[in-house]
């Protein structure tokens, strides 16, 4: 097979691409496709609803929210408060070993995804392990990664699949994001009330930020205070400007007049760093060759999916990360004009430092016919190497165009 580029393909999907479909035909794809390592779901924050053009059996499903799509040996969780729940709908499989096996067969190795400190099944369920607003309302979604019970939860079934399967890297998402949404159920929120409203202020970010020399108990009650001066401006006002209203505006101005909130940004982002650092340490234990990636948002363009984070807001710093992991996976879901920005932020950002593989969005309103500038435009821009975002998503003349872009 002559591949097109030099670069590294990534493929990436859901279950379904090696469940549904016959993993056979799937993995040939891939290979059409010019991929190198397929990343592979083992575990999804949300219960996304999914129309999947290809799939037969199952063309509209929806993810089962927070379970795992691997078989876990409990004996890595004796000390976890918290404990993997496998996934009914594919529990007669073993998604993970199924990738990893038939995809060694042809060449193609196996990545697992993970969503780390996003889990709307662990939320619900166990509140305890959620962020918590300055209100003291506890988050259905998102969970405190400064919280002792899910970190330990966190390198447990890492140290599980990296043990079990013979994967060749992790891919981290969910590392983390932000926890309030653009918009509410009102419409748009002040970004002012959503900044100081997306901060945890558990009793562990509480401890962990006073190791830090930053009293989160002040900065509560001064963000109270501006969030109460805030609901002054009526929805109405800040819904008709919407276009405006986004962060990027007014937040600069508001970290220079109290800088607490710089601190607290800047802590959140070290408190992310000190996870990774601590989970690239326990990869690299067990097996030294299995990388690790994160899954990070771009800066520049508000996020693909349920949250629309800003990165500055949702602790996800390229430069930092780049500095500890193998590879940024850079969600670049937009257009031509996003992808060339967005690419080339990152790329002056990681530098050399690390991989940067720009995720294309193939679904929805993705042209077939424009995937081949996508995927030209990301490489002009620094992209190290592409995925091409999903096998079960994509429609047939968007697998088509992929494979004739790798093998012109
Ligand atoms: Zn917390």
């Amino acid at each position: 097979m002559k591949k097109r580029t030099n670069e590294k393909i990534w493929g990436i999907g859901f279950p379904n691409s090696i469940i549904d479909f016959d993993p056979i035909k799937t993995f040939n794809d891939l290979k059409e496709c010019g991929t190198d390592e397929f990343i592979v779901c083992t575990c999804i924050y949300n219960g996304y609803r999914m129309v999947m053009p290809r799939n037969e059996t199952r063309y509209i499903y929806s993810l089962e929210e927070g379970k795992v799509y691997f078989k876990p040996d409990m004996s890595f969780y004796k000390d976890c408060n918290l404990k993997p729940i496998e996934s009914d709908d594919f529990k007669n499989n073993d998604v993970l070993q199924i990738s990893t096996s038939e995809g060694k067969k042809i060449g193609i190795n196996t990545s697992a995804w993970f969503c780390y400190f996003a889990n709307g099944l662990i939320a619900k369920n166990h509140p305890e392990y959620a962020v918590e607003n300055i209100y003291g309302s506890k988050d259905r979604l998102f969970l405190c990664w400064n919280n002792p019970d899910v970190r330990k939860y966190a390198f447990a079934v890492t140290e599980d699949i990296v043990s079990h399967y013979n994967i060749s890297s992790i891919m981290a998402d969910k590392i983390p994001q932000t926890v309030f949404e653009l918009n509410t159920f009102s419409g748009r929120i002040d970004p002012i009330v959503r900044t100081l409203a997306s901060f945890c202020f558990c009793e562990h970010c509480i401890k962990e930020a006073s190791m830090s020399g930053i009293d989160l108990n002040e900065a509560k009650k001064k963000a109270l205070e501006i969030a109460n001066q805030s609901k002054k401006i009526p929805p109405h006002i800040l819904n008709e400007l919407t276009d405006e209203l986004k962060g990027d505006h007014e937040i600069p101005l508001f970290l220079l007049d109290e800088p607490i909130f710089y601190h607290i940004l800047k802590w959140r982002i070290d408190s992310v760093i000190s996870f990774l650092s601590e989970l690239k340490n326990r990869i690299q234990r067990i097996k030294k060759d299995v990388n690790l990636g994160v899954c990070y948002v771009p800066p520049v363009k508000i996020g693909h999916d349920a949250t629309s984070p800003r990165s500055w807001l949702a602790a996800q710093s390229y430069k930092a990360a780049s500095e500890i992991v193998d590879t940024i996976h850079a969600v670049i879901h937009w257009e031509d004009a996003a992808v060339r920005y967005d690419t080339s932020r990152a790329a002056s950002s990681i530098g050399e430092n690390c991989e940067l593989n720009v995720h294309l969005k193939a679904y929805g309103s993705a042209k077939p016919q424009s995937i081949a500038s996508l995927a030209t435009s990301a490489l002009e821009c620094g992209a190290d190497s592409l995925a091409f975002f999903c096998y079960d998503l994509m429609s047939d003349p968007m697998l088509k165009e992929i494979k004739h872009w790798a093998n012109e």
